[in-house]
């Protein structure tokens, strides 16, 4: 991973403001240089740290300082929660409702344009919601978008993007090494592959060993990292001994399969229930395509109870590296915190440790672990604040009171009388 590809070459000078999706991002003419001093009562700092009374000095998009406050604040965040920017490792930016209330699909009469800025208003919607970087498993729709945020012309979370994704059909183990390479040299960030059935057909295993051998190996020697969907324990299991990076879902796969994650580092990213809840809320926007049926719907509803009992046994396997992911689909982006209020609520997990999934150990398992996911000098002044305590009120995830992405403030209570300039 580059820095040209995650957009952090300057391309315009010091802080800018976007308050509201949608808003046009308005840069600031102030100096790279000029510090901007966050306060917050409490700082949950991404790696299980907590501390009370902070001021985050944040110079040329990151982080200089953390120290007990004192004198000037620029922004005072009262007794809201500061953390790290979130990190959700699993979206389909390109996923949207069309004007029908309807799932969108290729040849329904919306154009490209319309398509973009779809995606273009899912990406605003999650950088509001608090993530300020996001991996989307998607489609070459996502370009686009991922472009015009790393230039500053759209307000958005930072885009790291598959452009596309490989499964069984993809052929032999040669036509997958060279369908790799074809996606790194159109700019994909990340190689996806599908080595086992979506949860409505069964989630049976699709890759064969020699499959995902090609698909992830080469993934490796082009210096890409490797997603798998993976239902079945078996497709799990090949995805381990294959050396990919990510299994995703993991609805049915079993103690073992978990154990082999963890001795080999694969980071795991189960879902809690949005992606499931989203399906079943709005059966109208997919019915009637591809596996969006009466028994698809049904196999969605008993996974919800595979994903409840699959926690306890993860949760329980030592060293197991598990991350944030969603999985938003179509009407889910901007809810994605509803997830982690989730493994709150129905895993039992501490709001400490669900932040440290979504924060450093999801940058870790993007290969950014040196530049997103802490509040610590030196990192990306990535920041999200939460209008409540996580730790007391779930809830609390789902309200976001202030966002800044490299130093850029998107979101800020009433009260911050920040910079607003024109854009240039
Ligand atoms: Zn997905």
């Amino acid at each position: 991973m580059n820095t040209r590809q995650l957009g952090w070459r300057r391309v315009g000078m010091g802080l800018a403001l976007a308050i509201g999706a949608g808003a046009r991002p308005v840069q600031a003419q102030a100096p790279d240089t000029t510090a901007l001093i966050v306060r917050a009562a409490t700082v949950i700092d991404g790696t299980g740290a907590v501390r009370s009374n902070m001021d985050v000095v944040v110079r040329g998009g990151r982080i200089a300082e953390l120290r007990p406050a004192r004198g000037r604040a620029d922004i005072d965040l009262g007794d809201r929660v500061l953390a790290p920017g979130l990190i959700d490792t699993h979206v389909h930016l390109g996923w949207y409702i069309t004007e029908r209330r309807r799932l969108r699909q290729r040849g329904d009469g919306d154009d490209v344009q319309t398509a973009a800025l779809n995606a273009a208003g899912n990406a605003q919607r999650m950088l509001q919601a608090g993530f300020t970087t996001v991996q989307s498993v998607g489609g070459m729709e996502d370009k686009a978008v991922r472009d015009a945020i790393n230039l500053g012309v759209l307000a958005g979370p930072r885009v790291l993007t598959s452009l596309g994704s490989l499964n069984e059909n993809t052929g032999s183990p040669d036509s997958i090494r060279a369908a790799v390479r074809r996606f790194k040299t159109n700019g994909a960030d990340v190689i996806k592959i599908f080595a086992s059935k979506s949860i409505r057909d069964g989630g049976v295993q699709s890759m064969t060993q020699e499959q995902l051998d090609a698909a992830c190996g080469e993934s490796k020697a082009q210096g890409l990292r490797s997603i798998v969907h993976a239902h079945a324990a078996s497709a799990a299991k090949a995805a381990v001994r294959a050396g990919c990076t990510q299994v995703d879902h993991g609805v049915l796969v079993d103690d073992e399969a978990l154990q082999m994650m963890a001795k080999a580092g694969t980071y795991f990213e189960p879902q809690c229930e949005l992606v499931s809840r989203n399906y079943l809320d709005h059966k109208e926007w997919f019915r009637g395509i591809g596996n969006y049926n009466d028994e698809g719907f049904a196999a969605t509803e008993r996974s919800l109870a595979l994903r409840e009992a699959l926690v306890k046994r993860y949760l329980a396997v030592r060293g197991l590296k598990v991350v944030f992911g969603t999985d938003a689909v179509a009407g889910a982006h901007g809810e994605n915190g509803s997830d982690l209020t989730c493994r709150v609520k129905k895993n039992g997990e501490s709001a400490v440790d669900i932040i440290t999934s979504a924060t450093s150990l999801s940058a870790e398992s993007m290969g950014l672990g040196k530049e997103l996911g802490r509040i610590a000098v030196g990192y990306q002044a990535d920041l999200v604040a939460f209008d409540g305590d996580p730790r007391t009120d779930p809830m609390a995830f789902q309200r976001v009171g202030f966002v800044m992405r490299g130093g850029q403030v998107h979101r800020a209570p009433p009260s911050f009388a920040g910079p607003r300039r024109r854009y240039p």
